[in-house]
């Protein structure tokens, strides 16, 4: 799969060429500008599909997974009224999640991040504000975002979380640079459900159950009430097919927190 430094190489020698061939032949302003425009696209669409590990290596499932086993996560609590209802509903059917909490949120619902841990699910940094321009933050600013979540979970449940998922799922050299310095394994997801968008429940299980296979991990938000819905229908589902759900980091066989 191409990579951003590949891509950079591969279009800084593009360049370098065209200009040796101006000396040669009058090359067209619009090639050059032709040649930037395609490189700008690798880089934006790279930034927004995060299973291209293109700005980053992230882990998205566990093709070697010898057991039924596959990772439900959460993105975005935890929430007051939702987060709870899930942990009930894990309980019930016996699975553990993951859950990407925002940092911020964790210094507000410390008690639910405390109750997530105590009933033996994995917590993971999903940045600390989720502000919409997360994408557009430099190095620093994404570091302090880093730091500052893991610090809330630690002073609240005393683990240091190893587990990032960025928000949006968004990727880019800064993030990359981030995620180096603070020392975090970036995790994807091979399910998006689209659980946050207006499509039915019906629909987000199809989405979800239609091509599940041992190793997947599967991306919820616990922040709807469709969602805890669905979750009923998909532990139900996994019962039936005479599947588990792990956390992320048993299913990849890694450690959580530091
Ligand atoms: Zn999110």
């Amino acid at each position: 799969m191409l990579k951003f430094p590949v891509i950079n190489r591969l279009f800084a020698i593009a360049f370098i060429a065209l200009i040796i061939l101006d000396t040669i032949w009058d090359i067209s302003w619009w090639i050059y500008l032709l040649t930037v425009a395609i490189w700008a696209t690798f880089t934006i669409i790279g930034s927004f599909h995060i299973r291209w590990n293109y700005h980053l290596p992230a882990l998205h499932l566990n093709k070697e997974s010898q057991k039924n086993w596959v990772a439900i996560t959460f993105d975005d609590g935890p929430h007051p009224d939702f987060t709870p209802k899930i942990l009930k509903l894990l309980e019930k059917y016996n699975a553990k999640a993951s859950f990407f909490c925002v940092g911020q949120r964790v210094g507000l619902y410390g008690g639910i991040a405390k109750d997530i841990i105590e009933s033996g699910h994995t917590i993971g940094n999903h940045t600390y504000t989720h502000s919409n321009k997360f994408g557009f933050f430099g190095t620093q600013k994404v570091i302090l975002e880093l730091q500052k979540t893991n610090t809330t979970i630690k002073e609240v449940t005393g683990l240091d979380p190893k587990l990032f998922r960025p928000a949006f799922g968004v990727t880019n050299p800064n993030i990359n640079r981030a995620i180096k310095k603070t020392e975090l394994q970036t995790i994807g997801w091979s399910i998006r459900s689209l659980d946050t968008t207006k499509r039915s429940k019906k629909a987000i299980l199809e989405r979800i159950t239609s091509n599940l296979k041992k190793g997947d991990i599967i991306l919820l938000h616990d922040s709807s009430e469709k969602t805890v819905e669905v979750l009923e229908q998909l532990l139900l589902f996994l019962q039936h097919n005479k599947m588990q759900s792990v956390s992320v980091d048993q299913l990849l066989d890694i450690e959580a927190y530091a």
